[in-house]
């Protein structure tokens, strides 16, 4: 007998019949013994519709608004799941994150989880009730509502595993675990049996969206164990725990990330404290920044370029703005149609030869890098986004990752992977 807690994203949740499917697979886990409670998502694309009735209505939504709007999503999905449990003769009993007593900072839009009060969901366990907790909520010192950031139910389900000592957090979604890749771009991608955290954390950042980052970064911290599996199926998925000293392929996984922009402000003056002031305004304008890239300076001139979420458009602006008569640059522009494709392996650490081999392949397959970062366990190439598919899997090819199940017949064209990648955002 276990206690587990178990986490249905949105496709899990879609349509009365797949949570009629979801009430099912929860009664199964508790006929086998075990203690269950639930964190689900909205169902669908919930919230992106939820967020286009914002927009609809206002160009910059405030961000408390936009979170007590957006927190009704998981509040249907968990009162629907109750109700399906309750009409199938099992006792249940939905919280909001007030209720499951999720309590974050005040940072809407991105809150962090800063403490749990689990007190009602245990006594409701003891009660013998399926409890189930509207994921991605939580509530702050105000008493306001908060959201945790896009895919934040992953992180609510390990923050109330962790809170009530389950044995494990099952993450149920469309995939029956974390891939070499994204399976919906790369056919060939094998599955995992298991990952370490800090790869997972290095594949989440990295635009790898099967589990999301604050949830690894959670999980890790307090040695939650994680278990990513379909909700479609009973198949094993992938155990996400401290590395093993077993593990040695060079290459783990392969992300990709299509959100970012890369803004490059030209001709800067090359002297001391110029970059201090750029990257300052910037941060105290809450721009995420990701890749910092400064070119050899000509004529005392520079250009600096940074990658940055699409989303932190309009602040990045404003931060340039702010800047740019003092520091005496000549101009900036922004590039959307970028994308960052990221290796990720512990095995780097040891294997000299992985930059190599990459920019190889790249140049190989004409794909144009434009900028590179590194961590010791990551390397990460900024390309044009029309080129990300393509180099996915020239790399996956070109890491021996490719799984040698036949896929090669459903290998996709183009228009297939951009709709794949268009449902994927
Ligand atoms: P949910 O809505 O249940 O939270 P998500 O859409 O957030 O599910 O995550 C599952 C999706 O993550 C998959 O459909 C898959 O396309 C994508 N994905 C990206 N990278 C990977 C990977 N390395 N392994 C598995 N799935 C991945
Ligand atoms: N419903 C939220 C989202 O779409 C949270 C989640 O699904 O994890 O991002
Ligand atoms: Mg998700």
């Amino acid at each position: 007998m276990a206690l587990i807690v178990a986490k249905f994203g949105g496709t899990s949740v879609a349509s009365p019949e797949r949570i009629n499917g979801v009430a099912d697979r929860l009664i199964r886990l508790r006929e086998e013994g075990n203690q269950v409670v639930a964190v689900v998502s909205a169902m669908g694309k919930t919230t992106d519709d939820l967020l286009a009735l914002a927009a609809a209505v206002n160009d910059a939504p405030p961000a408390r608004e936009l979170d007590r709007l957006l927190s009704t999503g998981e509040q249907i999905s968990m009162t629907l799941l109750a109700l399906a449990l309750e009409q199938k003769g099992y006792k249940s009993i939905s919280y909001t994150g007030r209720q499951a007593g999720i309590q974050t900072n005040g940072i809407h839009n991105k809150a962090k989880i800063v403490k749990i009060h689990n007190e009602r969901i245990e006594r409701a366990l003891d009660a013998g009730f399926i409890p189930v907790v509207a994921g991605f909520q939580g509530i702050d010192e105000n008493g306001d509502m908060t959201t945790l950031g896009r895919g934040g139910s992953d992180t609510t389900a390990v923050a109330v595993a962790w809170g009530i000592g389950a044995d494990v957090c099952e993450i149920y979604s469309d995939v029956d675990g974390v891939y070499t890749t994204d399976p919906r771009i790369a056919p060939r991608a094998k599955k995992l049996e298991s990952v370490s955290y800090d790869e997972m954390l290095e594949l989440s950042s990295a635009g790898s969206g099967v589990l999301q980052m604050r949830a690894v970064e959670f999980a890790k911290k307090w040695n939650v164990k994680i278990h990513a599996r379909s909700a479609f199926s009973d198949a094993a998925g992938t155990i996400i725990r401290e590395e093993t000293p077993m593990e040695q392929a060079v290459i783990t996984g392969i992300a990709h990330d299509t959100s970012e922009m890369k803004v490059t402000i030209r001709h800067v003056p090359d002297t001391t404290g110029v970059a201090a002031k750029v990257f300052t305004a910037l941060s105290e304008n809450m721009v995420n920044m990701d890749m910092i890239i400064q070119n050899t300076s000509l004529d005392g001139a520079t250009d600096i370029s940074f990658t940055c979420p699409e989303a932190d458009l309009a602040r990045a602006v404003s931060a340039i703005e702010s800047v740019l008569p003092e520091i005496g640059a000549s101009g900036w522009d922004v590039d959307e149609d970028i994308a960052k494709v990221s290796l990720v392996g512990t095995g780097m650490k040891s294997s000299p030869g992985v930059s190599a081999t990459a920019f190889r392949t790249m140049s190989e397959n004409d794909i144009n890098i434009l900028a590179i970062s590194t961590s010791p366990i990551r390397l990460s190439m900024v390309i044009e986004a029309d080129e990300v598919a393509r180099a996915v899997q020239v790399l996956h090819t070109a890491f021996e990752l490719d799984s040698d199940s036949i896929f090669e017949e459903t290998q996709l064209s183009a228009e297939e992977i951009a709709a794949k990648m268009e449902k994927g955002r």
